[in-house]
């Protein structure tokens, strides 16, 4: 019998703004881990920003990552675990790892460009250790009230990265982090590892711009008498330029990609699982195949390129795809739940709202395109009777070709433009029975 505990990871976003393409990749990926490992997945609020953190962004995040399909196994929210962060604060200064500091922000500034300019790396100077007692009530009584930094051992901290491998890196090379501002907010780095430990998460899988924090709050697990979680870290998506991904390089928010751009969940899933790594990008139905095809030896360290059109190409063949089952309850609104329209226009689409244009072209209103009025009507004449199935298209085109003359594109386009108003579209031979011989007739020009 092993004692390895099942695998619970989190997904922890701020809600300080939409979840985009950058932040879902997280979700993604951890809710990919936990499903593949028979583990759990946790949504962490990380709320401790009473600022910039909105109730209404909280709900989106939430809303969106169901529209995904990412269920999420249990949830916690920062704000609601104060005291938590407290009793570690306490703990901390008890061990002698949690300093106050009394610099305002432009004193620090002047102190970063001085060791610039003399040539060394930006890092805190730790002068706020030798304050005696009374220089710190000195300051209090001027009215400055302290953040306070955690102290870091210069020494090296190592990790085997489930990604990037072993990964070593230096304490020495880190200012001691600022774990608590002046007017009192716990910071991330804390509470991320309070959390990490209570909840007893057992990855962080996170982007690679967390590895700084992974060599600090590892210290901070151990300071805080915890064993540090495994760590996987994913290279971040660029733009196509090789730039970080921004909202105008095409770091689009889930809300937007759904409700003005139509793009279907498993098209993002179906990109972001796979972008990255060297899998081919391949459309998938369903969150488990992905979820069986994750592995972190697949993932590349470049920083892979997110390309919007790949997005949206992605999303026509996913469509193509679907089967009836999965689209039944969102063709009802535009009347046509049944499989044979779905099956016919599912090959034309490139998002699901041109179904409203196909159920336009079965159903009306269409203005028929008639070039030559003599044609139309000789065919017209040689429609068949009712009921019509799929072969009724091949008897129909059959006799008028036999009785004109005409074959291929003389024969189909003029009748397709008759029917459908268009040069193009689905398969006519589908189509016919769901546009039935009264709308076919009075297409054609002739009242039924
Ligand atoms: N709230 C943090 C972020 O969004 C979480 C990072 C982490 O996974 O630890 O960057």
């Amino acid at each position: 019998m092993t004692d390895q505990p099942s695998p619970l990871v989190r997904f922890a976003p701020s809600p300080t703004g939409l979840l985009h393409v950058g932040n879902v990749r997280a979700a993604l990926i951890n809710w990919l881990f936990a499903r593949r490992s028979g583990g759990r997945f946790m949504l962490r609020i990380d709320d401790t920003d009473t600022v910039r953190s909105k109730p209404e962004y909280e709900q989106a995040i939430r809303r969106d990552l169901r529209w995904l399909g990412l269920d999420w196994d249990l949830e916690a929210r920062q704000s609601d675990r104060m005291a938590f962060y407290e009793a570690a604060r306490d703990k901390l200064i008890a061990a002698g790892r949690l300093y106050p500091c009394y610099e305002t922000p432009e004193e620090l500034e002047l102190k970063r460009k001085a060791r610039l300019s003399a040539g060394m790396p930006p890092i805190y100077d730790r002068a706020a250790l030798k304050l005696t007692q009374a220089d710190r009530a000195k300051l209090e009584a001027e009215g400055r009230t302290p953040h306070w930094r955690f102290l870091l051992t210069h020494e090296d901290v190592a990790f085997t990265d489930h990604i990037r491998g072993e990964t070593r890196l230096h304490g020495g090379d880190y200012s001691d982090p600022v774990l608590i501002r002046a007017d009192g907010l716990f910071l991330y780095t804390l509470c991320s590892v309070v959390d990490d430990i209570d909840f007893a998460v057992t990855h962080v899988i996170r982007g690679e711009d967390h590895v700084a924090n992974t060599a600090v709050q590892i210290q901070l697990f151990h300071a805080l008498g915890a064993v540090e979680p495994g760590f996987a870290h994913y290279p971040l998506l660029s733009d196509l330029s090789g730039d970080k991904l921004s909202k105008r390089s095409g770091s689009l928010s889930v809300e937007e990609l759904r409700d003005e751009l139509g793009v279907e969940p498993m098209a993002i899933a179906s990109l972001l699982a796979k972008i990255g790594t060297s899998d081919a990008i391949e459309p998938r139905l369903t969150l488990a195949e992905l979820a069986a095809e994750l592995d972190f030896s697949h993932f590349s360290r470049g920083a892979p390129k997110f390309d919007p059109a790949e997005l949206e190409r992605l999303n026509a063949r996913i469509l193509h795809e679907t089967p009836y089952e999965a689209v039944r309850e969102r063709l009802k609104p535009y009347g046509e739940a049944n499989e044979a329209f779905w099956l016919a226009v599912r090959p034309n689409l490139v998002r699901f709202a041109d179904v409203a244009a196909w159920a336009a072209v079965a159903h009306g209103p269409v203005t028929p395109l008639i070039d030559e009025p003599d044609f139309i009507t000789e065919a017209a004449g040689l429609l068949p009777p009712e009921p019509w199935d799929a072969t009724s298209w091949k008897s129909w085109t059959g006799a008028v070709s036999a009785a004109t003359g005409r074959k291929g594109k003389q024969l189909f386009l003029p009748l397709r433009r008759a029917l459908t108003g268009l040069d193009h579209g689905p398969e006519l031979a589908v189509l016919l029975p769901l546009i039935g011989r009264e709308r076919v007739l009075e297409r054609l020009g002739c009242s039924a």
